[in-house]
């Protein structure tokens, strides 16, 4: 999340704007103001295309943020928890806690994006046309709004998950068959299955097929573009969706590691890694100060001090001591685990019963046990 920064809060929703969100906005009203308006309104003085250029871009932006509203407040009247939106590259994304449990929450919270992007398109379009004697500037402006609102409700309703469109398919399947996992592998290939077509069209496209459609060959490489961009959102939210079907109903203590090798604080990092590091497949060691256990180190933070210090860093200085460690409860859930490692971007919690550490869980472990519960199903 350190890619955004946080404007403020909408209904007590926190909303965030990605850092790529700039570049997209001046990219907007560079082709507003420079192409789009000359181009359609030839008669108005330059700085009005300017002025005219950044007002639309900031109500597209408004209009995308209206249409991630539209998702979260319907789902948090279903009892979803939405703990932010960021605005993005390409729109928008709103953070839930948590996924939907019946699939009549998720067909009305998928749908309330794009049936919100409609009513836009039909609020900018009536205000277009009422204001079209009289003020051109507005008339202009609102014309292109309701276009392009239109354009991402058609967009998002592409039947590829993870799209809106993707979303109210995979929640159709779910209610028939009654399979969550099913219905979202299904949607997930639907998803593939609109990048490739989007691939293949593009290339069509740009060897000159669209022509009669007044699709430029250039306009084939942004249906590429953007198959590849949907192509890697449909594989990531499919991974993140089998790793938290994978992780529900594990506790801490099922899934930390227990066994750890144990090394003395004055030991150097030469040593270490000359040593325990090449001997042990484990991913951490308790550095300990006689009997005590005073901190932990693992081999990012061994790998993380210079080769000329090996020498003379100890494992004492080096490791994270055990009063900076994050402490979880070995009944706590593995899902809300990782989703607070994800949060506060930690490697490694520290699973502590009666004040005495009794198990780790690294991140990439829980993921890896993630990824082996679910091969084992299938
Ligand atoms: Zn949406």
């Amino acid at each position: 999340m350190g890619r955004s920064i946080q404007l403020g809060r909408i209904f007590g929703i926190p909303f965030r704007l990605d850092y790529s969100w700039f570049l997209i906005f001046i990219f907007i009203t560079v082709l507003l103001s420079y192409l789009y308006f000359p181009d359609s309104y030839p008669l108005w003085s330059p700085a009005y295309y300017w002025i005219v250029g950044i007002a639309t871009s900031l109500l597209f932006f408004a209009s995308v943020l209206t249409h991630e509203l539209a998702h979260s407040l319907v789902g948090i009247r279903g009892g979803i928890p939405v703990k932010s939106i960021t605005l993005f590259f390409f729109g928008g994304i709103a953070h839930i806690g948590k996924e939907a449990s019946h699939p009549t929450t998720e067909l009305k919270m998928a749908a309330a994006g794009p049936l919100c992007s409609i009513a836009l398109a039909g609020l900018f379009y009536s205000i277009s046309w009422l204001s079209s004697g009289f003020n051109e500037y507005v008339a202009g402006l609102t014309l292109w709004l309701a276009y392009i609102n239109l354009i991402l409700a058609a967009f998002n309703m592409i039947p590829g998950f993870p799209l809106d469109g993707g979303r109210v398919l995979r929640a159709i399947i779910w209610r028939v068959t009654g399979n969550y996992m099913r219905a979202t592998r299904i949607a997930t290939q639907a998803g593939y299955g609109v990048s490739y077509a989007l691939i293949i069209g593009g290339i069509l496209i740009f060897f000159g097929l669209g022509r009669e459609l007044g699709l430029s060959g250039l306009s084939g490489l942004w249906f590429i573009f953007l198959a590849f961009f949907l192509n890697s959102a449909t594989r990531m939210t499919y991974r993140q969706t089998t790793l938290r079907e994978s992780l529900k109903g594990f506790t801490a203590q099922d899934v930390m590691a227990r066994d750890f090798p144990r090394v003395p604080r004055h030991l150097t990092i030469r040593e270490l890694a000359h040593g325990p590091l090449l001997t042990t497949s484990s991913q951490c060691f308790l550095v300990t100060d006689g009997e005590r256990v005073a901190g932990i180190l693992t081999p990012h933070q061994v790998k993380a001090v210079p080769r000329d210090h090996w020498d003379i860093t100890t494992s004492g200085q080096a490791m994270t001591p055990v009063e900076n460690l994050k402490i979880v409860r070995p009944t706590d859930g593995a899902l809300s685990i990782l989703e607070r490692m994800g949060e506060e971007n930690l490697d490694l919690v520290t699973v502590v019963s009666e004040g005495r550490i009794i198990g780790m869980i690294l991140r990439d472990n829980l993921i890896r046990f993630a990824q082996r519960f679910h091969e084992l199903k299938m």
